[in-house]
């Protein structure tokens, strides 16, 4: 795996069905780049993991995250770990077929 990946917002790993779990370092970045309170963004923009074990972005079967708006990432800046981690740190069986990075 390179070390030298380049995101190309193809949007394809947002799509990943799943959820988007947040860190605190996560919620407390998004929040700042929203202009709102921790509070506030957990409101408005958070729900309560399946396994009840921490906080994930809003989403729905179709579309896992509420923030990929017409097929790009609203808050790309202060995007969650585990949307940056995305292929180098983890990734899904077949990631190579979807992911379209940056040529290098
Ligand atoms: S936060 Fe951005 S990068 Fe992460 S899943 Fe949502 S739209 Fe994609
Ligand atoms: S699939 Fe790859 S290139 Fe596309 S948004 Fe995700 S990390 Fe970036």
């Amino acid at each position: 795996m390179t070390t030298n990946f380049h995101c190309g917002r193809c949007g394809e790993c947002c799509r990943i069905p799943g959820q988007i779990h947040l860190t605190d370092a996560d919620i407390a970045r998004l929040a700042a780049l929203l202009k709102l309170t921790e509070h506030e963004f957990i409101q408005q923009y958070t729900d309560l993991s399946r396994d009840r074990r921490d906080l994930v972005i809003k989403g729905d079967p179709a579309s896992p995250c509420l923030f990929l708006i017409d097929n790009d990432c609203a808050v790309y800046a202060a995007r969650p770990e585990q949307c940056s981690g995305y292929p180098v740190k983890w990734n899904n069986p077949g990631w190579e077929r979807i992911c379209r990075p940056k040529p290098e």
